[in-house]
């Protein structure tokens, strides 16, 4: 063995030390043991490697003190959850990366109340026997949208699956060659029709289908007419799609399911200029669409669930398929969906934040951007030996989560840079990333842009502190030296 391996220290001495045993007492001894083997094997190999010529090289840093490093880092990262708050400072409301829609107050108490204690989800104490999981929400679902019965699955790609897989499975499906759209990269509408076992039927042409497009589809092995929600583009140009009224009429006129995905679940009318682009469930059915699939988390503001809502029959099939059990919700999520539907019916929309993004108003967030630009230039002059210069600009937001694809909100923020540019705004935002709780913005002009459009309560402080890191990590440690005695 040669002298640099003897140098290593043992893993005894190492899990002996106080550090350690510090991480023991968050992970477990065994943990910290696999952990710091780990470390010592790699360690050893590249050693090895190294003296053997195989290409590697002589760590220039003494053994001990480097497995001691990795070992610490490799610790820390384990003990550090990587599932943590973020500052949404992109401006991009219902942001799918970082969780799509927070929870107004109403909901997290109802999480809160439910999620530590045994509930009523399935029981009915008036029965004294099993109840409903789906009957907490059934009711409100109807009420704000019309139909005639509702059933929830644990997100909107789960509802078309068993929409589909219950009315349309072994049978053909028509759809158009315009809505064959793609989400996520994850949810393709092909990909999900071919999982429910119902054979596609595309008609028509990307820009153009018309009723006598499905028409001319339908045979004796039809099932189902799908429309789809295209969610993240939109065609402009020469573009003809059928009114749902129309494929409504020609559904009911050959016995067929018209069933429609419409992505984002829009419960009331926005207040936009472009509100109208996006047609809320209630008229989706009123026009005469016999099942409709939306998200929960979206346009409408709640946790992560999908709604099947419509046709008393074919939602009674659903509730009898096989593929519920699998797809059903759970106690936390029904009771913040129950809660915000609660806050919808009472005309109480505006305490659920993403509606009130939606609706903020142009003053409110000027006076907002100018308080944070205010903070930022006082947090900025105490960075010492960099030019860090704070303005407000004026923005541009968007909805997110496939609604209004190509529409923009104007919005205000906070727009930082280095005046001498010897900082790339790249390397700011990314200590902002890094942060303690990191913060996420947008970048133009070699600036970051901080969008107040999207900041909840208390993360005008949280970009400070975000900066104040941040800017330790982009400057010289002397020139930061004055942070620390703030
Ligand atoms: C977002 C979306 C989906 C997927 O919904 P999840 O709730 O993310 O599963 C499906 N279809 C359309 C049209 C969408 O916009």
């Amino acid at each position: 063995m040669s002298g640099l391996l003897r140098s290593l220290p043992s893993m005894d001495a190492l899990l002996d030390t106080p550090w350690a045993a510090g991480f023991s007492g968050s992970l477990g001894r065994e943990n910290v043991k696999a952990i710091i083997s780990e470390v010592l094997d790699g360690l050893r190999r590249e050693v090895l490697e190294a003296e053997g010529g195989g290409g590697g090289t002589q760590p220039d840093t003494p053994l001990p003190e480097l497995a001691v490093a990795r070992a610490k880092s490799v610790l820390e990262e384990k003990t550090s959850s990587t599932l943590k708050p973020v500052v949404n400072a992109t401006g991009v409301i219902i942001h799918t990366n970082l969780g799509r829609a927070p929870l107004a107050d109403h909901a997290l108490r109802a999480v809160n109340d439910i999620a530590g204690t045994y509930s009523t989800l399935e029981y009915s104490p008036q029965a004294g026997g099993r109840g409903e999981r789906n009957a907490h929400v059934e009711w409100s679902i109807c009420r704000m949208t019309g139909a005639e019965a509702a059933l929830v699955v644990n997100n909107n790609a789960a509802a078309v699956l068993l929409a589909l897989s219950a009315t349309a499975a072994g049978r053909e499906v028509i759809v158009s060659s315009g809505e064959l759209v793609e989400i996520g990269s994850s949810f393709r509408i092909p990909d999900i029709l071919a999982f429910s076992g119902a054979k596609m039927v595309a008609v028509g042409c990307t820009n153009s289908t018309r009723i006598s497009d499905y028409r001319n589809a339908i045979t004796e092995n039809t099932s189902c007419l799908l429309k789809v929600h295209p969610s993240n583009y939109r065609i402009e140009g020469f573009v003809k799609s059928t009114p749902r009224a129309e494929l409504a009429e020609l559904a009911a006129s050959r016995s067929l399911v018209f069933m429609e995905d419409l992505g984002s679940g829009l419960l009331c009318p926005l207040g936009l200029p472009f509100a109208s682009r996006e047609h809320a469930v209630r008229d989706c059915l009123k026009a005469g669409v016999g099942i409709v699939t939306f998200s929960g988390d979206k346009l409408l503001g709640g946790p992560q669930i999908g709604v099947i809502a419509g046709s008393k029959p074919l939602i009674d099939k659903m509730k009898r398929h096989q593929l519920l059990r699998a797809l059903r919700v759970d106690k936390m999520t029904l009771a913040a969906f129950e809660a915000t539907l609660r806050l919808y019916l009472a005309g109480r929309q505006r305490e659920i934040p993403v509606l009130s993004m939606i609706e903020a108003e142009l003053p409110a967030l000027l006076k907002k951007a100018r308080a944070l630009v205010r903070l930022l230039q006082r947090t900025a002059a105490l960075v010492k030996n960099a030019d860090f210069t704070v303005s407000l600009v004026e923005t541009s937001d968007a909805i997110g989560g496939g609604a209004y694809p190509t529409d923009t909100l104007p919005g205000y923020g906070a727009a930082v840079r280095s005046a001498s540019d010897a900082i790339p705004a790249e390397k700011l935002a990314a200590g902002l990333r890094a942060a303690h709780i990191p913060v996420i913005a947008g970048l133009r002009d070699n600036s970051v842009i901080l969008h107040v459009r999207t900041l909840l309560a208390g993360d005008e402080q949280r970009i400070a502190a975000a900066f104040t890191e941040a800017a330790g990590r982009c400057v010289p440690p002397q020139a930061v030296s004055a942070l620390l005695s703030v």
